[in-house]
């Protein structure tokens, strides 16, 4: 599922009530269709008056690094800077001092209290462009001349979602129907993984993991957040913030210390070091993120189990405007738009999700308000959305959300476990769930690198 990007506790840092109330009314829509339920603790944070801190950064995020950007003076045009902005990562708008384009310049807002700003050139025409910085290699630089190696020198880094293992309970990524073997999304995500990644290899592939076992890469745990948890409570209204959750259904849960330090541990300290392991170590081509999507099933030990089943794909983009306000998340979509990183994975996750309703037969899933993505591409199930990871990962990233694991088909699929062949579920002779998640992603890839665009 794709609630790595934001949590109740996400420090907003809101500069009118107008707003505060826009992104209310947003994020109201977000979390009725999420499994993080509403709380009255998520208004409350919004407007409270300490969200205006002395760092202007997200979660566990830092000051960043401006003078990052000289490196990509002038090697954009004013147009495509213009169409990137419009309509890819601030489709939802932005506030005017933020990003102000004219005709040779685009003016960055670095802080707003300081008034400073960072001044990027555009490059004059498309003959004049700079050549962009960056580590990735682009599909038309990787033309493999053997027909059997497609992914001839391609370095693909495997990021299954999550944990699983003794964590999904607290990730909140775990259910169970009856003595059933319980489904959890760390794990599936993983098996995927580790199907991909021998077959990756065998077209020339070379491939690297995020995650490769039920273990965080953070060495944080909960504990460690104690004090950063009770800081962001007490900043948020919450003056003397409750120790502890005394029963899973207690409403204001989000309100105590451990729920808190326990999302800080496995959202957002995981997230950002896996973004050190793929940024810092890996250097990879392209990331696949690899998940499963869900409906809300409600009681994790009487789950709901619904008939809707889809799937879709994500890159970044479609940032809000509150979360432009952040100098981090403002920083990182400007150099996340420098890279040209959108120019891969967009083509990429347009064929790879063909790929996948070949195999799956599955429906585009269609979110349900337009507040926090924006469809892009031609084949109807890749979303723009910033989420942590596909914004922090600083190459092309396609973040796939195939089955509704509590759909009564899917859930069938996944207690039938992996096998070779096809056998009958539900009274239809399918692959394995993960065999078919696997290959469909296989067979993108492979048509997408065979004819990669000029
Ligand atoms: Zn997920």
């Amino acid at each position: 599922m794709t609630k790595e990007c934001r949590g109740p506790n996400e420090k907003v840092s809101l500069r009118s009530p107008r707003a505060a109330l826009q992104f209310v009314i947003r994020h109201r829509s977000l979390v009725r269709h999420s499994l993080i339920r509403p709380s009255s603790f998520v208004f409350l944070l919004l407007f409270s008056p300490a969200l205006q801190g002395a760092d202007n950064v997200s979660v566990l995020g830092s000051e960043p690094h401006w003078n990052v950007l000289e490196r990509y003076e002038e090697t954009i045009t004013h147009d495509e800077f213009t169409r990137l902005v419009k309509d890819v990562y601030c489709t939802h708008g932005l506030a005017p001092d933020l990003v102000e384009i004219s005709d040779k310049t685009a003016r960055i807002l670095m802080n707003r209290d300081a008034q400073k700003f960072f001044i990027l050139r555009f490059a004059d025409n498309d003959d004049a462009r700079k050549t962009v910085p960056r580590r990735w290699r682009p599909a038309k630089l990787l033309s493999s001349t053997k027909p059997q190696k497609p992914l001839s020198g391609l370095k693909i880094a495997l990021d299954p979602g999550h944990l699983g293992g003794r964590w999904a309970k607290m990730e909140e990524r775990w259910f169970q129907v009856g003595s059933s073997p319980p489904v959890q999304e760390g794990d599936l995500a993983l098996r995927v993984a580790r199907l991909l990644a021998p077959r990756l290899s065998k077209l020339g592939a070379k491939v690297s993991f995020v995650r490769n076992s039920n273990e965080p890469i953070t060495a944080k745990r909960p504990d460690d957040f104690l004090e950063t948890a009770t800081k962001i409570l007490i900043s948020h209204g919450v003056p003397q913030p409750r120790a502890d959750v005394l029963d899973p259904n207690d409403p204001e849960k989000e309100q105590t210390i451990r729920w808190q330090s326990k999302i800080l541990f496995y959202r957002y300290s995981e997230i950002r070091r896996r973004a050190a392991l793929v940024n810092f170590k890996l250097h990879p081509d392209l990331v696949l993120c690899l998940h499963f999507n869900a409906e809300g099933w409600g009681d994790p030990n009487n789950p709901t189990l619904t008939d809707l089943n889809h799937f879709h794909l994500l890159v970044n983009g479609s940032y809000l405007p509150e979360e432009l306000e952040f100098d981090d998340e403002r920083f990182e979509m400007v150099r996340r738009l420098l890279s040209r990183a959108y120019d891969e994975e967009l083509p990429l996750a347009d064929t790879i999700a063909l790929a996948m309703a070949r195999e799956t037969g599955l429906p585009p899933y269609q979110y349900p308000t337009t507040n926090s993505t924006t469809k892009v591409g031609k084949s109807g199930y890749v979303y723009a959305r910033n989420l942590l990871a596909t914004r922090l990962y600083r190459c092309p990233v396609v973040y796939c959300e195939p089955y509704v694991m509590n759909s009564k088909d899917a859930f069938a699929r996944i207690q039938a476990g992996d096998y070779d062949g096809a056998r009958a579920v539900n009274g239809v002779e399918r692959k394995s769930i993960f065999r078919e998640y696997a290959d469909s992603v296989v067979d993108g890839l492979i048509e997408y690198y065979s004819k990669a665009p000029e």
